[in-house]
């Protein structure tokens, strides 16, 4: 059934609404997406996004609306993983300079595994309030952490945008305090489920507590604060990538800060009543909102603002998503292809070797079809083109 651009598939309980078509969506994504629908705390209806494909119990590109229950594998791993931008004031910018650019940023900003080898300054840290058990025994080691990229599908980009100016886009997320606070409340929640006898829940890796649970609130607490943290992440990263920019060009000034994440759960008004809606490799799109929907190091990316769409829950697609899996990525894609598409396109990009496949434009799916796919939850501002890249 077709209504609006949206499909919709019923379960024996909640309907799913896709934002693409029903054979478009990976079997593995399908039936993540009807276990959702089937959880007894879901609230009206999940809605897929274009972009999305299997996750860890419930697909990347989802969102989830509960009442009564948080679930930890619907905010994701990596808590607050997100993207922010920057525009410059440069109009253009010679392959020299954004050659030394790119470098200094190699240097001042540890990719992969790689942390700090000092602590950095404090003031970057968000503020610790309320009971925080997981981040304070994490918060010593995080002091290294602020500020680092992370591994594989994390990215800092210079853009050309369709405004005429230069753009700085980051994909990172809250590296390993939020993962252990993630891992650590998945515990947690399996656990209670199978005190409780849900254990098809907890199979379905979707494990979740309850309200009057304790750990409702702590959980809250903490990944709020990992929000936070990823926040704080990006926003030192962008600085460090801004000082690369003035040492090269001393007059570049900047504008426009956008920072927003895909991986989260937040209190809000959805038809009439106060819901937790999870977004998992999902962005909020209220109306008039700026977003932005990246593509792949060798394709378009776009800076949207959202059009409010009810149905969605007020959001919208977090980037191309992944056609393939990493492992089939490495195996199946042709390596002088992909570094000849970038390369006749101009693009300082990272693919050196067969293990660099799993981030190759062609491992993505096709960004012009995800976001017409979505022309009801976004209106696009701005077009950008990669110019450099350096993956985590
Ligand atoms: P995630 O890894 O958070 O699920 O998805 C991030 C999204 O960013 C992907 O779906 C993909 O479309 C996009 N993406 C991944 N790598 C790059 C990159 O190097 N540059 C740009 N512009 N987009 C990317
Ligand atoms: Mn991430
Ligand atoms: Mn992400």
């Amino acid at each position: 059934m077709h209504t609006n651009g949206i499909a919709i598939i019923e379960t024996e309980k909640l309907p799913i609404k896709l934002w693409l078509k029903e054979d478009q969506m990976d079997e593995g994504a399908l039936e993540q997406a009807r276990n959702l629908a089937n959880l007894p705390f879901a609230f009206k209806h999940i809605a897929i996004m274009p972009d999305t494909h299997e996750g860890y119990g419930m697909p990347i590109g989802a969102i989830l609306a509960t009442k009564g229950a948080i679930v930890p594998n619907a905010v994701g791993v990596d808590i607050g993983c997100g993207m922010c931008s920057l525009r410059t004031n440069l109009t253009d910018i010679a392959t020299e300079d954004l050659k030394a650019i790119m470098g200094t940023i190699r240097n001042t900003v540890p990719v992969g595994f790689n942390h700090h080898e000092t602590q950095q300054d404090e003031a970057w840290m968000p503020e610790r309030k309320g009971e925080l058990p997981i981040v304070n025994q994490e918060y010593e080691s995080a002091l290294y952490q602020v500020g680092t990229l992370g591994g594989g599908n994390h990215f800092i980009e210079i853009q050309k945008g369709s405004d005429g100016y230069i753009w700085i886009m980051i994909h990172s997320g809250s590296r390993n305090i939020g993962f252990t606070v993630a891992n650590h409340y998945n515990d947690v929640a399996k656990q209670l489920n199978k005190e409780a006898s849900d254990d098809v829940i907890v199979a379905q890796e979707l494990a979740y507590i309850p309200e009057s649970s304790e750990y409702f609130e702590l959980y809250k607490n903490e990944m709020n604060y990992c929000l936070e943290f990823a926040l704080a992440n990006r926003k030192l990263m962008m600085e460090r990538v801004k000082t690369a920019f003035r040492d090269v060009l001393p007059d570049v000034e900047f504008a426009d800060f956008i920072n927003k994440p895909h991986n989260f759960a937040a209190e809000e008004e959805h038809f009439g009543e106060t819901v937790i809606v999870h977004r998992k490799g999902a962005t909020r799109a209220r109306k008039g909102e700026w977003g932005m929907i990246p593509g792949s190091q060798g394709t378009g990316s776009f800076l949207v603002k959202g059009k409010g769409e009810a149905q969605s829950f007020e959001s919208c697609a977090h980037g191309a998503g992944r056609i393939m899996s990493r492992t089939k990525a490495r195996k199946t894609l042709d390596l002088k292809e992909e570094i000849k598409s970038l390369e006749d396109r101009g693009i300082l990009h990272g693919i050196r070797h067969r293990e660099d496949l799993d981030e190759a434009p062609g491992s993505y799916k096709d960004i012009d079809e995800v976001m017409r796919n979505q022309v009801d939850l976004v209106e696009v501002q701005i077009e950008l083109q990669p110019l450099a890249v350096i993956k985590g």
